[in-house]
């Protein structure tokens, strides 16, 4: 990480300014080989400087360039920025000439990758740098400066610190169990502090749904056995016939896509093909791509057919969704009650039957209350705000119910200790206090080249 890194910050085109960047220990006195005003190298730092780009004799461009010197930079390096008019072919000399004195060309995000390899931000302020960038909604705009202010990173801190402190007066009642100073940690003192963690927890994580929802809203699959009516229920709901409605099982092989907004946030249905053991190849893509759709899903509408009995497929599909956010649909509700309710373990249950609209409204009214759309508003802008973030956030939640579960079954204590280790650990990821050099090069290769 000792180079120099150059590349051009702004976007390549015509326009006033561009904006050359150049990182590392020789970053000055690169620059200064080729500009032609004052010697870079005697400049204070933070300050900016007329001049001329130069090729030995000839002048390239008119610029001005501002000199940073380490630490209190971006990237924490000597940092050189060089403001020379806008146009592919003036900033590419520039470039290129930075290039010839010795300074490599960046890679996408490597300044952010420095900045963070510095120790000069933490990971999920890197990440708002990107979210700021790509940003094209104002509340989006706003969620991205929280985290880049570190209010994010101050509460996945402070949660941390307090989780620290419980260990702390864990291992010294395990290690020093005859010290008569320090509080004897019971599972019984443990317990309040864990829900408070929890609940703190659960808050910026509820947050960042309704962030995730409000932006992106609510990406939901239809899934059942062919002819139980997921198409005719999907045009119910679209109030249009995109999906083709027939008899002949299978014949929604590929996914029918639609949204519709309850209460200003998109609902993104897709309907699928029927799972079922697969007896051609199409049929099969179709059922592969089912299946991991529902693992993407934020909601998934189950359909059965109320007329029939369960059967094997039903089994099949009822097990695979129950871990996520399911409302079951019985269908066919006009016809003859076959199907064996007392069976179907899930809270959410509608019946509706498509021919006369009975129960669509019903299913609406449904995803309104399961995703609290009557009064989902952002309130606050201080969440998390990728994929990355969330899960692990959820992961942690999820082993802070097995550390309540631990303390209730009174396990031991040195064993509850472990799992609440574990979340510090996962919290700790989240900032990027650990991380796999895979998930860095990953993460910073997403940035735009010159960030
Ligand atoms: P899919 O394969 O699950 O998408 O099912 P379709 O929506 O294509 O419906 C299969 C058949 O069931 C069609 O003939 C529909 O007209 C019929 N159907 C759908 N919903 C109902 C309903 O509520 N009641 C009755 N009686 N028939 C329905």
């Amino acid at each position: 990480m000792n180079d120099t890194i150059a590349a051009i910050s702004t976007t390549l085109g015509v326009g006033a300014i561009s904006i050359i960047r150049v990182s590392g220990s020789n970053s000055i006195e690169i620059v200064n080989k080729i500009f032609k005003g004052k010697d870079l190298t005697k400049v204070d730092t933070h300050t900016i400087h007329y001049g001329y780009i130069v090729n030995k004799e000839e002048v390239i461009d008119e610029v001005l360039v501002s000199v940073m010197k380490a630490p209190k930079t971006f990237t924490m390096e000597d940092v050189v920025e060089v403001n020379c008019h806008g146009g592919i072919a003036t900033t590419n000399k520039v470039l290129e000439l930075i290039l010839n004195q010795g300074a490599r060309l960046a890679t996408g995000g490597e300044f952010t990758k420095r900045a963070f390899l510095n120790g000069r931000i933490d990971l999920v302020e890197a990440e708002s740098v990107m979210n700021l960038i790509s940003s094209k909604s104002e509340s989006n705009r706003k969620v991205a400066i929280q985290g880049i202010s570190g209010y994010v990173s101050k509460i996945i801190r402070n949660l941390r610190q307090e989780i620290l402190e419980l260990l702390a007066s864990i291992e010294v009642n395990i290690d020093y169990p005859e010290y008569e100073d320090a509080e004897v940690m019971t599972n019984n003192k443990i317990k309040p502090k864990i829900s408070k963690i929890k609940l703190k927890l659960e808050k910026i994580m509820k947050e960042s749904e309704n962030r995730k929802i409000l932006s992106n809203g609510i990406k939901t699959i239809i899934v059942g056995r062919p002819n139980v009516g997921k198409s005719s229920i999907l045009n119910k709901l679209l109030d249009e016939e995109r999906a083709i409605v027939t008899d002949v099982e299978g014949t929604t092989r590929d996914t029918v896509e639609g949204s519709i907004t309850l209460n200003g946030v998109s609902l993104n249905i897709i309907d699928t093909a029927g799972i079922r053991e697969a007896k051609d190849i199409v049929e099969k893509i179709g059922v592969e791509k089912s299946l991991s759709l529902i693992e993407e899903a934020d909601l998934i509408i189950l359909v059965l057919n109320n007329n029939e009995k369960l059967t094997t497929e039903d089994y099949k599909i009822l097990e695979s969704c129950k871990n996520k956010k399911t409302i079951v649909v019985i269908n066919k509700n006009d016809l003859e009650r076959k199907i064996n309710l007392n069976e179907i373990k899930y809270k959410n249950i509608i019946y509706t039957n498509t021919i006369d609209l009975n129960g669509i409204e019903t299913l609406k009214d449904k995803i309104m209350e399961l995703f609290n759309l009557n009064q989902l508003e952002q309130k606050d802008y201080t969440c998390l705000n990728n994929i990355r973030q969330i899960s692990l956030a959820k992961e942690a939640y999820s082993i802070l119910g097995e550390v309540e579960k631990g303390i209730q079954e009174k396990v031991p204590i040195d064993m509850v200790e472990i799992d609440i280790k574990r979340v510090w650990e996962k919290l700790g990821e989240i900032i990027g206090e650990t991380y796999t050099e895979e998930l860095i090069d990953q993460l910073f290769s997403q940035f735009c080249l010159g960030k």
